[in-house]
């Protein structure tokens, strides 16, 4: 059985076909600025035929739809034989709101629910549907299709942990809450930890760490979510490549009065020009920004030691949400990649027992996974590479096959 799986975005929609016998991928790839000039494909299949940067016209989801796949179905290079091959296709859909709890089939209703939560996550939302609209016109409506939700793991956390103290009429009139992001990463690697620890997850206390250019940390207790530091948007938590997290609130009104910006103009610079790329003036690229710190620069090196101790304050405070925890993660493409910050991050916990190992931590990047504490750390830490897709097409089969 062959799944696809689809993020479709304002201007780009990413796939991956994964066989769901042995879950390997047989192609994958990204389609470019959709509907501006110049569309860029990239598609790799499992036998190591690519095609990049060669410009397809695609004005719209279904031109990139159709694109997909002429590729996949290609007598030479393709990857399946017939497009009867694809059993269903698997979205990514980043908001859920409070509708949806769990992964569902896709219907009309859905799709009107989607649409109805797009005043929350404008950009995402809308672009979403119309991925799922283009998949139908492309692979018509017999076709199963699967809305997956960044939010729904989260949508465990109890009142206490999701109300913002905010006049609650604004909760009631717009859904003004903590609703969680990333929640498919949180849900994989979580379920891998388990797996390492050789538990059953309910009977494990776990934090989750999600560094990548957007991050997000995670209480979970027994495979469900009790908080999580992102919160009605991405913005929430702590800081990322080019976006804040938490702050003062007045920052926002005092450099906006200073500054005559719109609500708008402040939500783009709180979004795209803070966070790592606003302290560091370099980049909001960690790479670019440990290069910076190897050779000095006072910025980059006040960058990176504000993001690990504002890492370890939301672990340290998740610790006492969960009351102690047996095991911590990091995951996505600084967690994975980048030793020092794991090592920046667990010296805090150094006067309760934690200890990594190095030589083990040092080694375990670029996709290679593993515990990197010591076997007397009083708190086991792991890597966990993320892998959103596989959950996305394992749910799909899941829901297809009840
Ligand atoms: P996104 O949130 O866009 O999926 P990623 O999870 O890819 O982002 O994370 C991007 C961040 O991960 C960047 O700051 C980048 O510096 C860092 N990163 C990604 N790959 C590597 C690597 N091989 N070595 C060091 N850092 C990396």
């Amino acid at each position: 059985m062959d799944i696809l799986v689809i993020n479709a975005g304002s201007s780009s929609l990413k796939f991956q076909l994964i066989n769901m016998e042995n879950e390997e991928v047989l192609a994958k790839g990204i389609c470019e600025r959709i509907g501006s000039d110049g569309s860029i494909f990239t598609f790799k299949s499992h036998t190591g035929f690519q095609i990049k940067d060669k410009p397809f016209p695609m004005n719209n989801h279904t031109d990139a739809f159709n694109c997909v796949v002429k590729a996949m179905l290609d007598p030479e290079n393709g990857v399946i034989k017939n497009i009867s091959d694809i059993a269903a296709v698997g979205h990514r859909v980043v908001q859920g709101g409070s509708l949806y709890r769990e992964s569902v089939l896709i219907d009309d209703d859905v799709i009107k629910g989607i649409e109805s939560l797009i005043p929350l996550a404008p950009l995402h939302n809308k672009a979403h549907v119309e991925g799922i609209v283009a998949c139908r016109n492309v692979f018509g409506k017999d076709l199963p299709e699967v809305a997956v939700f960044d939010t729904a793991f989260h949508s465990t956390m109890p009142p206490k942990a999701y109300m913002y103290p905010v006049p609650y009429e604004y909760y009631e009139k717009y859904g003004i809450r903590r609703y969680g992001f990333h929640g498919t990463s949180h849900r994989y690697v979580s379920g891998k930890c388990a797996e390492l620890l050789g538990k059953d997850i309910k009977d494990t206390k776990i934090i989750s760490c999600h560094l990548g250019n957007g991050s997000s940390i995670t209480a979970i207790d027994g495979g469900k979510v009790v908080d999580t530091s992102m919160g009605l948007t991405p913005l929430d938590g702590f800081m990322m490549g080019t976006r804040t997290g938490t702050l003062d609130p007045s920052v926002v009104t005092f450099i906006a009065e200073k500054e005559g910006l719109t609500p708008s103009e402040m939500s783009d610079l709180l979004n795209k020009k803070s966070g790592m790329l606003g302290v560091s003036g370099i980049s909001s690229d960690d790479r670019d920004i440990c290069a910076a710190a190897a050779k000095g620069d006072p910025r980059a090196i006040l960058t990176h030691q504000m993001l690990e101790y504002e890492i370890a304050k939301f672990i340290g405070s998740y610790m006492v949400v969960l009351g102690g925890c047996e095991a911590i993660i990091f995951t996505a493409g600084i967690g994975e990649n980048q030793a020092s910050h794991r090592t920046g991050v667990c010296k805090y916990f150094e006067y309760m027992g934690v200890k990594i190992d190095e030589k083990i931590n040092n080694e375990t990047i670029k996709g290679k996974g593993g515990l990197i504490s010591t076997p007397d750390s009083t708190i086991k830490v792991f890597v966990i590479p993320t892998n959103e897709e596989l959950l996305i097409a394992r749910d799909t089969r899941d829901l297809i096959s009840k």
